[in-house]
């Protein structure tokens, strides 16, 4: 079975533990971690787009017609 050392305190641990036997730390090999951190980068993503179309709006780059033109593929 493959050891991998807690991420918290370097104890040297089943790569299946779901607990650290040493510091008792929930997440000892960093997944849910990067898992946390793949969504908060998706999260701020999602705001940038969404503070882009805003803006693009405000000034005029973007019309609703053309949302509609590019939702529908219309040309006209
Ligand atoms: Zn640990």
């Amino acid at each position: 079975m493959a050891m991998l050392e807690c991420i918290d305190c370097g104890k040297l641990l089943s790569s299946t533990a779901a607990t650290c036997i040493s510091c008792g730390s929930t997440d000892p090999f960093g997944a849910k971690r990067s898992r946390d951190r793949r969504q908060l980068i998706g999260m701020i993503l999602l705001i940038v787009f969404v503070l882009g179309v805003t803006y693009c709006f405000k000034t005029g780059l973007l019309t609703p017609s053309d949302v509609r033109n590019f939702l529908f593929h219309r040309t006209s």
